[in-house]
């Protein structure tokens, strides 16, 4: 049946509008704007978020616009408060992420990575935020320790042993590369909570 909307009843005519009217308002949501931040955050519903992420060629790795697109997400993590951020969260569908899980230490691009999970040291409940899903937190089950392998930005391939905090950032930015966002996977824990200060974005 096709519903014409010229003659059809007031009711419908408002669910339509009304319909329409919150279209129109996801769409406006799904980039987020932090003040001084060089590049924009693509937030839930966005289908780069949900696609997996193809490999940086290593000849491309010392290039001016994968150093710029590092640079600029480096920057834009950090006027947004994150500690991680991986290139599909501005809408880059490549396999980099940036992450600062530590005070001391620089923030670092991870490129290509592989992630080696050690299922023998178990696993840990982590409370965290999403930079790509504003204002929620979300408690999900991290491994405790793994294996990363990488590029740096200086083209040098690394391999460590992750643990901690750092283990627990790689692995979400990680997912995120492979279209995974934390709401995906552990939607029974969500936690429909204003995020609070001490809940790490990434
Ligand atoms: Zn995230």
């Amino acid at each position: 049946m096709i519903y014409n909307f010229l003659t059809g009843d007031l009711i419908i005519k408002s669910l339509i509008v009304l319909l329409a009217l919150f279209n129109f308002n996801l769409s406006a949501h799904k980039l987020h704007m932090y003040p001084d931040a060089p590049l924009k955050i693509i937030t839930i519903g966005h289908p780069t978020l949900t696609m997996i992420a193809g490999e940086i060629p290593y000849e491309e790795i010392s290039s001016e616009e994968t150093q710029e697109l590092i640079d600029k997400m480096i920057v834009t993590m950090k006027k947004a408060g994150g500690v991680g951020l991986a290139a599909p969260q501005v809408n880059v569908s490549k396999r980099l992420f940036v992450m600062k899980p530590s005070w001391f230490k620089k923030a670092e691009a991870i490129i290509n990575p592989v992630v080696e999970y050690i299922d023998g040291a178990g696993t840990k409940s982590s409370t965290e935020g999403c930079l790509s899903i504003p204002g929620k937190q979300f408690k999900v089950e991290r491994y405790k320790e793994l294996n990363l392998s990488y590029y740096t930005r200086e083209g040098e391939f690394m391999s460590e042993h992750a643990t901690g905090f750092r283990a627990i950032v790689a692995q979400h930015e990680y997912d995120h590369l492979n279209g995974i966002l934390i709401a995906n996977f552990f939607f029974p824990n969500f936690v429909p909570m204003p995020i609070s200060k001490d809940v790490p974005l990434m």
